[in-house]
């Protein structure tokens, strides 16, 4: 704030001799209250493990610092330097016989107490307190802003982010220009007796956009942009959560208009019957105080609230009663043509050669975030330059996509002869299933080097985006999942079946138990769902809403379809043996082979009678 720099000298001093008074008559109010001796150091863990064992009266906490006091005694004795996370996440229980209390104020007034018990001069105390009242009401300076909010701040100055950075989403977008001209003119809308909304809560999964959209309207509005995580709430002493966000709040009312952004919202505000363990009492505090804060505004305030999260059934609904997150913005993710326009942005000030063929890796990559497709552009640039390209090619693109999609190369990683016979039928397992099943998408990519955290991968890309799987999908999809151990078993027997399948059969067996469970696809159990786990609510904080008898059918239908889709597998590879060690041998050869290859090598692969889908 300019003005503040302005303050004439004489008004400075007064204010200093003012502070300096003030100051003088709090340290000698603590010096009162401050016990002679200096407190021993006891750490986290042990305080920890006295309190769970009845040892400690009392445990006070201020920010980050924690005075123990022992069971028989009157006065603190030992204090701890607060470690990351809070004492419960420690190990603390929640029903531990310990009274805990915690200084809502950001601990100033303890560090003032030290400071004054130390003895050090008055006069670093105004000075001291001459950097606090610079500093007070000067947002952006984070000095001495003890228990403040440690929200980023970007203000109207910092890097404006425009909606023209968001590709996409017009819906969202649209619903947000709106906001954005609330803030801008908040008078055309009081004047017909609109009411101003003050909470917008964004909901899509992680990377689609949402921080990103967030900042634009305030760039866009030209207001600052204050934001917190909920996940940072979540690492906080009891009720230091919930006065970082009075401070938040009081900060952006002080540079009203403004927008506050809590991210991941879901971590502090749960509904209540899926909280537990001992980050319970300081989410409920955290939550009450945001809902206390928004309840407060008046209409004028000019901030608004913006939220993100990727589950909105999973919110508390007092959260989203009206006047408090009342309006809902599904933020999806990107269709082939909005994932064309994010690569545009991503690639706008970038050289990239004529080769690049944007609208191919569009298609590509559905189900992708805008956040994954701008890793894929930022990857691009790099593999580029490590390459010694002058502009980014298609190659270096489409290396890009596979390293985002499946983790980089591991050329170093060494295999043996044995290990890449292995993994090469393994791998022509996967695709010779793959590849005659009717409703399996094509084979995209083999390769047998290793990458990410496999051993090699056969990679299936659906041809074009959609939205609903069949029944037929998913069994051939699980057919397929299971072909590589498939192919081992029936080149080196029972026996010879290596741990190169483990990965497999963990995502065949959550994929069958989705169909059971969630998508009620079973053959006894059908057109009804029994959650997995509490997720939703369903289960409503009880034990699992269907019988024992109900279970064991759950599993028995989970096994049945696995083992079907084994033996289809199983079927399918005899019936094509020889395409079997035709692929095998062009991986071992080339290692890697595209769509095109392994078409020409499997160009009389077929699907037997057998392993054929009823209608
Ligand atoms: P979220 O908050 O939904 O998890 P972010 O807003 O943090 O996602 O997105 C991360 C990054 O991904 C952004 O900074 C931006 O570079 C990119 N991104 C995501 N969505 C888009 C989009 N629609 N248009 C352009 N870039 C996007
Ligand atoms: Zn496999």
């Amino acid at each position: 704030m300019a003005e503040k720099k302005k303050n004439s000298a004489g008004k400075m001093v007064r204010q200093v001799v003012f502070w300096g008074i003030i100051l003088l008559i709090v340290g000698g109010v603590f010096s009162v209250l401050k016990p002679e001796a200096p407190l021993e150091k006891m750490a986290v863990s042990e305080v920890v493990s006295k309190a769970n064992n009845g040892e400690i009266k009392q445990i006070e906490i201020t920010e980050n610092n924690l005075k123990v006091t022992l069971k028989d005694e009157e006065k603190p004795s030992f204090q701890s330097v607060k470690e990351n996370g809070s004492i419960y996440e420690q190990g603390l229980k929640t029903d531990a016989p310990v009274e805990v209390s915690v200084s809502e104020e950001s601990g100033f007034g303890a560090i003032l107490g030290d400071v004054l018990i130390m003895g050090l001069p008055t006069l670093a105390l105004i000075i001291f307190f001459i950097f606090m009242m610079k500093s007070a009401g000067n947002a952006n300076n984070s000095a001495m802003n003890f228990g403040k909010a440690k929200a980023r701040i970007y203000g109207p100055d910092k890097k404006k982010i425009t909606f023209d950075e968001v590709a996409g989403n017009e819906s969202a977008k649209q619903d947000l220009w709106e906001v954005v001209d609330f803030l801008k003119a908040p008078a055309k809308y009081e004047k017909l007796g609109a009411k101003i909304p003050r909470g917008v809560l964004l909901e899509g999964a992680p990377g689609t956009g949402k921080t990103l959209m967030a900042r634009a309207v305030a760039g866009e509005a030209e207001v600052p942009f204050f934001s917190i995580s909920g996940s940072e709430f979540v690492e906080m002493f009891a009720g230091v959560g919930a006065s970082r966000v009075r401070d938040l709040f009081a900060k952006a009312k002080k540079n009203a208009p403004a927008i506050i952004f809590i991210d991941e919202v879901d971590a502090v505000a749960k509904k209540r019957s899926q909280r537990g363990g001992g980050a319970h009492d300081e989410n409920e505090q955290t939550l009450n105080q945001i809902l206390v804060e928004m309840d407060g505004f008046e209409n004028e305030t000019g901030v608004i609230v913006m939220a993100a999260t990727n589950r909105r059934d999973m919110l508390d609904p007092a959260l989203l009663r009206p006047g408090r997150f009342d309006r809902h913005i599904q933020v999806t993710l990107p269709e082939r043509r909005e994932r064309l326009d994010i690569l545009k942005v991503h690639f706008k000030n970038k050289p990239v050669d004529a080769s690049v063929d944007l609208d191919k890796m569009a298609a590509k990559t559905a189900g992708s975030s805008g956040a994954d497709l701008a890793n894929i552009a930022n990857e691009s640039a790099i593999i580029a330059a490590r390459l010694g390209h002058e502009k980014i090619g298609n190659q270096d693109v489409v290396e890009a996509f596979e390293k985002v999609a499946i983790g980089p190369e591991r050329k170093s990683k060494v295999m043996n002869e044995k290990e890449r016979e292995s993994t090469a039928y393994h791998e022509a397992g996967h695709a010779i299933v793959g590849h005659v099943l009717p409703n399996s998408d094509p084979v995209h990519k083999i390769t047998i080097i290793p990458r990410g955290r496999t051993g090699g991968v056969t990679w299936f890309l659906p041809p074009e985006d959609r939205n609903y799987t069949s029944i037929h999908e998913f069994k051939d999809i699980l057919a397929r999942g299971m072909a590589g151990r498939s192919a081992e078993k029936l080149v080196y027997g029972e026996g010879g079946i290596t741990t190169g399948a483990g990965s497999d059969l963990k995502h065949a067996t959550e994929l069958a138990r989705d169909m059971i469970m969630e998508q009620g696809m079973g053959e006894n159990l059908q057109n009804q769902v029994f959650p997995n786990s509490d997720d939703d609510g369903f289960w409503a904080g009880a034990s699992k809403p269907y019988s024992e008898k109900t279970a064991e059918e759950i599993d028995k239908e989970v096994a049945k379809l696995l083992k079907d889709a084994t033996k289809r597998a199983d079927e399918i590879l005899a019936a094509n043996r020889e395409d079997l060690e035709k692929l095998k041998d062009a991986l071992i050869e080339k290692e890697t082979l595209d769509e095109n290859d392994v078409a020409e090598v499997l160009k009389t692969a077929k699907l037997p009678e057998v392993a054929k889908q009823k209608a």
